[in-house]
């Protein structure tokens, strides 16, 4: 027996309780299941049932969060003031090794209490959320993915990651891959981190530069030899760990590193 849902069919076997492994047939599932128990809006704990299913959040909580707007510094994508020049006079001063960095929206409330919820407590579904708001942002200012030969995620250290038991970067970097049909280097196939860091948030500016230094090393060193590279991570605060990273790619030969982040915060700590 078989049914049509969209444009694909969905078949069943002879006695009618199993059907084939399809992803279609898993939305049909999880959609009547929402009918039945809508979920719970991960920032309003309000029932929904309105488009996007299973992003955990519902439209008007997405409609609030706040997007990164131009001008933008032309290297770190921080938002400038009227009066600023191309370039943040933290970017002039700190000097980062990568090319340029952009970020898809503010590190203010919802996206604030989301990420830490992505990133310690287990919500990957909103993976899919935070990969939309980054993908629109693409969208919406024309900015040039074509140009890079591979995807790279900020990796975790093997600590974190044991801790965490996934690399949010490497959930994002997954779904932007697929988006935009760059290669994605799987996580520490390229970079790596070797070295335990600690939170960085604990730390002023000038202690995350120093405190990052020699957290990365390169593996496969010839497959980075003249490749463009966008490295993926959740948050730039002052960028002491995008720039880190892009400098041991480019020893190592890597062309552009450019860096795309979900979010920035407003200030450098
Ligand atoms: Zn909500
Ligand atoms: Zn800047």
């Amino acid at each position: 027996m078989a049914i049509t849902y969209g444009q694909q069919k969905i078949r069943f076997d002879t006695c009618g309780l199993r059907c084939y492994d399809t992803p279609v047939f898993k939305d049909l599932v999880q959609g009547l299941g929402h009918l039945v128990y809508p979920p719970h809006c991960l920032v309003c704990s309000t029932h929904y049932t309105a488009h996007p299913p299973g992003s955990g959040v519902c439209p008007p909580c997405r409609a609030a969060i706040v997007f990164n707007r131009p001008p933008f510094c032309r290297k770190c994508s921080r938002h400038l003031g009227i009066s600023a020049t191309n370039i943040c006079k933290e970017c002039r001063k700190a000097g980062p090794s990568f090319d340029f960095a952009w970020s898809a929206c503010l590190y203010e409330d919802p996206i604030k209490d989301l990420l830490h919820r992505f990133k310690y407590g287990q919500k990957t579904q909103l993976r899919r959320l935070f990969a939309e708001v980054m993908i629109s942002f693409i969208k919406e200012y024309g900015l040039d993915t074509g140009q890079f030969d591979a995807i790279v995620p900020i990796p975790l250290s093997s600590t974190r990651s044991r801790e965490r038991g996934y690399n949010q970067a490497q959930l994002l970097a997954q779904e932007l891959a697929r988006e935009f049909s760059i290669p994605l280097a799987p996580e520490g196939n390229h970079l790596r981190r070797v070295r335990h860091t600690g939170p960085q948030s604990f730390l002023d500016e000038k202690q995350r530069w120093t405190n990052i230094k020699g957290a990365f090393t390169i593996r496969k060193l010839n497959n980075l030899k003249h490749k463009n590279i966008l490295l993926i991570d959740d948050l730039l605060t002052t960028g002491a760990t995008a720039s880190e990273a892009a400098r041991v790619l480019k020893d190592a030969g890597a062309g552009t590193v450019g860096v795309l982040t979900l979010a920035i915060t407003a200030e450098r700590t």
